[in-house]
C-alpha cells in the first residue's frame, strides 16, 4: 500500500493530527530495538519511544478500570486463554489524545482513552475488543514477529465478535482545532505530516516502516522539514498556521 491513503489513519475528522511516527531510541542496539518493538505495540499509530514502565505505573492519569478489565477476563476466559486473563488490565488513560487505545503486550495492559466516554458504550467498547485483539493476537505468535492488524489480529477480531474491525477508527477525538507549525515529509512516500511540535530528526515514517520494513525504524524513511508554504500546497487539508 503505497498509496498516501495513510493520512487516513488519523484518529481525528479534521484531519489535523497525524501520530504515524517513529523515534529512534538513541541507546538501543538494533537486536534491542527488535526486541523492544515485538514486545510493545503501541497502537493506532502513536508510534513514539514507549515510556518506561516505571513511570507510567507512578504517573498520574491512569484510572484503573475493574469492570472492563472484567469484560476482558471473561472474554479471554471463553478463549481459554488464562495467562492473558489473569494478567490483562485496562486503564482510561488522560494523557492520550488522537490514539483512542493502546496495547501493550509485555505488561498485558490495556490503555483506553478517555474521550471515547463520550461515545458511551459503542466506542470504548470497539476500542477495548480492538486492543484485546492485537493482546490475543500477540501472545499467540509467542514471541514471533507478526503484522499489528495482520490475519492474527483479524482473526482474533472475529472471535472476540468485531469481524471487519478496521485497523483505525475515526473519532472527532480531538477537542480543538490545533493550528500546525510544522510540516514533514517522507522521503520516500512523500506524505506530509503536520506537526505542532518539532519531530526529532530521527523520526520515520510510520506507513513506510510498516509497509517496506516489517515495522521497523529505518532511516529510508526519515520525515524531512519542509516549509509551510509548501505544506500548504502539497496538503491543503490541513489546518496550517
Ligand atoms: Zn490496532
Ligand atoms: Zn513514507
Amino acid at each position: 500500500m503505497k498509496d498516501p491513503k495513510y493520512q487516513q489513519l488519523n484518529l481525528s475528522l479534521n484531519g489535523s493530527l497525524f501520530g504515524g511516527i517513529y523515534k529512534k531510541s538513541k541507546n538501543l542496539n538494533h537486536s534491542q530495538r527488535g526486541a523492544q518493538s515485538s514486545r510493545t505495540l503501541l497502537d493506532l499509530f502513536e508510534i513514539t519511544k514507549p515510556s518506561k514502565r516505571k513511570r507510567v505505573a507512578r504517573g498520574k492519569g491512569l484510572k484503573y478500570d475493574p469492570e472492563l478489565t472484567h469484560t476482558c477476563r471473561e472474554k479471554l476466559e471463553s478463549m481459554k486463554l488464562f495467562s492473558l486473563a489473569s494478567g490483562v488490565n485496562v486503564f482510561w488513560n488522560l494523557r492520550l489524545k488522537s490514539t483512542a487505545g493502546l496495547a501493550y503486550h509485555d505488561s498485558i495492559r490495556i490503555d483506553l482513552n478517555t474521550r471515547l466516554q463520550r461515545f458511551y458504550p459503542e466506542e470504548p467498547n470497539r476500542t477495548l475488543l480492538h486492543e484485546l485483539a492485537h493482546l490475543i493476537a500477540n501472545h499467540r505468535a509467542s514471541g514471533s514477529r507478526i503484522q499489528p492488524h495482520g490475519i492474527e489480529w483479524q482473526r482474533a477480531c472475529s472471535e472476540l465478535g468485531i469481524p471487519g474491525e478496521k485497523r483505525c477508527h475515526d473519532l472527532p477525538l480531538a477537542t480543538t482545532e490545533v493550528k500546525r507549525k510544522l510540516a514533514y515529509r517522507c522521503r520516500y512516500c512523500g506524505v506530509i505530516v503536520p506537526r505542532v511540535k518539532k519531530l526529532t530528526r530521527e523520526s520515520a515514517c510510520y506507513p513506510c516502516c510498516q509497509t517496506h520494513n516489517r515495522g521497523n525504524y529505518s532511516r529510508r524513511f526519515l520525515l524531512e522539514k519542509i516549509s509551510i508554504t509548501e505544506a500548504k500546497t502539497l496538503a491543503p487539508q490541513y489546518n496550517w498556521a
